[in-house]
């Protein structure tokens, strides 16, 4: 049985629910993608469907 962690992103503007397993790891938070995880600073969005918050 494997137990399957969920975390929110740790961008403030982002909604994004992952696995823990999958996320970028930085700093001790995780973040859904490196967009994330770079604080936006390409202005690109996470690009998830779920979300519609950051977009840089
Ligand atoms: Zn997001
Ligand atoms: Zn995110
Ligand atoms: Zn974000």
């Amino acid at each position: 049985m494997t137990e399957v962690v969920n975390a929110k992103c740790a961008c403030k503007d982002c909604v994004c629910v992952f696995e823990v397993s999958k996320a970028v790891q930085k700093d001790n938070k995780y973040y859904c993608s490196d967009a994330c995880a770079d604080n936006h600073k390409n202005q690109s969005g996470c690009n998830h469907s779920c979300c519609d918050n950051c977009k840089g």
